[in-house]
């Protein structure tokens, strides 16, 4: 059977009332002060006639209250709807609309944006309600008013926005089956009362709330960081003795060339974890020699439907993976006319899995595209990303199918061509796209970030990498970039970096 999420959480705060639940900055929120904090929320949106069916959002910087409100209306019976910053005000009051969200509550930071997207979104209330005065909000509310168990298992627990790596961000909806399975898989990495957990990646990310959520279920501590920098980071793990973090790729990168890192003592890290873009072979082995704990990789998506776990410290011939697919998934590689492939060859994606979003928010059409029914009447995610599975079942990532080269009839993965630019000790980013070619269609420019105090020359960088590929890999063109365009999680935005030169083009 599945625990319910927030009587696990009451159960902690009455089992240690005075361990720490949450830091943030200076402060620290014993887990009474936590849950009571979660159930004053839960009592007062009861109060305003919001629970099982409403929808809460939240926008800002992930602040001990940002965090809470986020549980508050779980323990309300409503579903919290984190919303990604940095999106115009209409883009805003759209994925308001479609959340169908009743309230808003933002930091003051994000105030002015909250409050034009508010007044924007029909049913949804005008006036914010700001995160950074909370207790004004909750003046009078009070604990023992919390409803008890408000919500099922088939019913709304969040509603989380896709990176929008590709598009506008998919509003994508998770049940509390999907949220309470995905804990007992994350309970693989040893997540207890004995766990300092730093989130260093925005809260409305599924990428946070995949490593936050198993900390705070098992009792454990929470450390957020409201804005990443890699100094603040290594102070923050140091000070708190970390045990396990979730970091993007870029993270990592900044951490380990941070003048502080050979310093720090990070002997008490346990596990760290990656996900969410590609994390290239020599990271891997950089972490491992110089990072304490084990290192795991994860690929998925916010939809669900798949998930494949890399222990790279076990597998070291395999670092070139993903891994393999967690218990209880499934993966099939497929063709263009949805025939399956034997390992070995490249196709897209389909995964299946116990935990799948219950639907794109009010987009059945959307969420139909992206579910492929098999000739067995089997349900597969489609995600859009293509790869090959190698003999002993691990998942080799290419490209995303939108950002697959197709030069001279033959398709082109950047992901191969990255992986020899990111060879060259030179070479500190790289990113490969198709340009227009009269004689090709496409061919592949690489959009290259030097190392620190490295000036390669991009004519000979060009000629040492292509003599590494195959010939219908060549790269045409390498340009020097001081840095890539990067989306709020840190993932290379190819939509960008191709559009200029798809206009002249055109
Ligand atoms: P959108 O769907 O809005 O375009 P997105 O796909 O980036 O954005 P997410 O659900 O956050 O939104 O990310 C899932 C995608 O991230 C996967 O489909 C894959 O392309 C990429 N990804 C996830 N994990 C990894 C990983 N370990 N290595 C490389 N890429 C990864
Ligand atoms: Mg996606």
């Amino acid at each position: 059977p599945l625990e319910p999420f927030i009587p696990r959480l009451r159960a902690h705060a009455r089992a240690r009332p005075d361990a720490v639940a949450v830091i943030d900055g200076a402060r620290r929120l014993s887990w009474a002060e936590l849950i009571d904090m979660v159930d004053r929320i839960a009592a007062r949106l009861a109060a305003l006639g919001l629970g099982r069916g409403d929808v809460v959002a939240t926008l800002g910087e992930g602040s001990a209250e940002h965090l809470a409100v986020y549980l508050g209306a779980i323990a309300a019976g409503a579903c919290a709807a984190p919303l990604p910053s940095g999106m115009r005000p209409e883009v805003l009051a759209a994925m308001l609309e479609n959340a169908e969200a009743r309230l808003l509550f933002a930091t003051d930071a994000a105030m002015a944006q909250a409050r034009a997207a508010a007044g924007a979104a029909p049913g949804c209330a005008d006036a914010p309600v700001a995160l950074d005065a909370l207790e004004d909000w909750l003046a009078g509310a009070r604990a023992q008013d919390a409803p008890e168990a408000p919500a099922g298992l088939d019913d709304p627990f969040d509603m989380i926005f896709s990176s929008g790596t590709t598009g506008v961000p998919k509003g994508i909806e998770h049940d509390h089956k999907f949220r309470l399975r995905q804990l007992r898989r994350m309970a693989l990495f040893g997540y207890g009362p004995d766990v300092v957990s730093i989130a260093s990646t925005p809260l409305c990310s599924n990428t946070t709330l995949v490593a936050a959520l198993p900390t705070l279920a098992e009792g454990g501590t929470l450390a957020l960081m409201r804005k990443f920098d890699a100094e603040g980071f290594l102070r923050l793990a140091q000070a708190h003795r970390a045990t396990h973090a979730m970091l993007v790729p870029v993270q990592y990168r900044r951490i380990l060339d941070a003048p502080g890192f050979d310093a720090a003592d990070l002997s008490s890290f346990r596990v760290k974890l990656s996900t969410s873009a590609p994390l290239p072979v020599a990271l891997k082995r950089e972490i491992l020699a110089r990072w304490p704990g084990e290192l795991i990789e994860i690929y998925g998506m916010t939809e669900g439907g798949l998930s494949t776990i890399l222990d790279c410290r076990a597998h070291p011939d395999k670092l070139h993976t993903v891994g393999r697919p967690a218990e209880g998934a499934d993966i099939l590689i497929v063709d263009e006319e949805m025939r399956p492939l034997p390992p070995g060859e490249v196709g897209e994606i389909l995964g299946r899995s116990p935990m799948m979003m219950t639907w794109y928010r009010n987009a059945p059409d959307k969420t139909r595209e992206a579910i492929w029914r098999s000739p067995e009447g089997e349900d597969w995610i489609r995600t859009g990303d293509m790869g090959r599975l190698d003999p002993d079942g691990f998942l080799e990532l290419l490209d995303r199918r939108k950002d697959m080269i197709i030069s001279g009839g033959f398709n082109v993965f950047a992901a191969d061509l990255e992986r020899e630019l990111l060879a060259h000790p030179d070479v500190a980013e790289a990113a490969v796209i198709g340009v227009p070619s009269r004689e090709w269609g496409e061919t592949p420019l690489a959009l290259v970030v030097p190392r620190a105090g490295a000036r390669p020359d991009p004519e000979a960088l060009r000629e040492w990498v292509n003599a590494r590929l195959g010939k219908v890999q060549r790269i045409s063109k390498v340009e020097l970039r001081e840095s890539l365009p990067r989306s709020e999680i840190g993932k290379v935005l190819k939509r960008e970096l191709r559009a200029p030169y798809w206009k002249e083009a055109a």
